[in-house]
């Protein structure tokens, strides 16, 4: 997969931006995966895309275009040949090693409580659109939230799940989470819903 010049210029254009700590999963992602030398390939791919990323230069709080944190997923999808199931499992891998993240869950002590902090992480992230939950089933151990207005890029949706069962993995729960309706299989919407035990 190499993407064209016209590709690479409509991701570009998305209308939203991303917190530089995103970027900062993805290198920190390939760092304890392919070290160094992955980092290098990873950056390679993004300089031929003309759309260069200094890691270590990222400040996380920082706001960059979301179009170029799909190109550093894609850049790592085509160094390392992940598929769509790895770039979830990418996504569990985030919180579990994020300092902030791990300071802010600690304070988590159910996963009800969990799944409303959704929101604030996904506007401390994102600047557009809107992560909602839709029902918390304590008896079924069973919720469904939507992201509403923002349409990224499928490989972010995967990524979002993932993203989810690694906060469920930081409060010590096992948490599956699977986006049942999205904008790119022609739902109206976003929705991710997640189990539990
Ligand atoms: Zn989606």
């Amino acid at each position: 997969m190499t993407l064209t010049k016209e590709e690479i210029e409509k991701i570009m254009q998305i209308d939203c931006l991303s917190r530089g700590s995103t970027f900062q999963t993805d290198q920190s992602y390939v760092m304890r995966h392919y070290g160094e030398a992955g980092l290098e390939k990873v950056k390679q791919i993004l300089a031929g895309w003309n759309h260069p990323i200094d890691y270590k230069a990222i400040k996380s709080m920082q706001w960059y275009p979301s179009g170029l944190r799909v190109l550093s997923l894609l850049a790592l999808q085509e160094a390392f040949d992940l598929t769509p199931a790895q770039i979830k499992a990418m996504g569990v891998e985030g919180p579990p090693h994020s300092f902030v993240v791990r300071l802010l869950t600690n304070l988590f002590l159910s996963i009800e409580m969990m799944i409303r902090a959704c929101e604030i992480f996904y506007r401390r992230n994102w600047s557009r659109g809107k992560f909602e939950i839709v029902s918390i089933d304590s008896e079924h151990k069973c919720s469904v939230t939507t992201l509403k207005g923002n349409d990224i890029h499928p490989l972010i949706c995967q990524f979002s799940a993932g993203y989810i069962m690694g906060l469920g993995k930081i409060i010590g729960k096992k948490v599956s989470c699977d986006e049942t309706k999205c904008t790119f299989r022609g739902d109206p919407y976003h929705e991710f819903t997640i189990t539990w035990e």
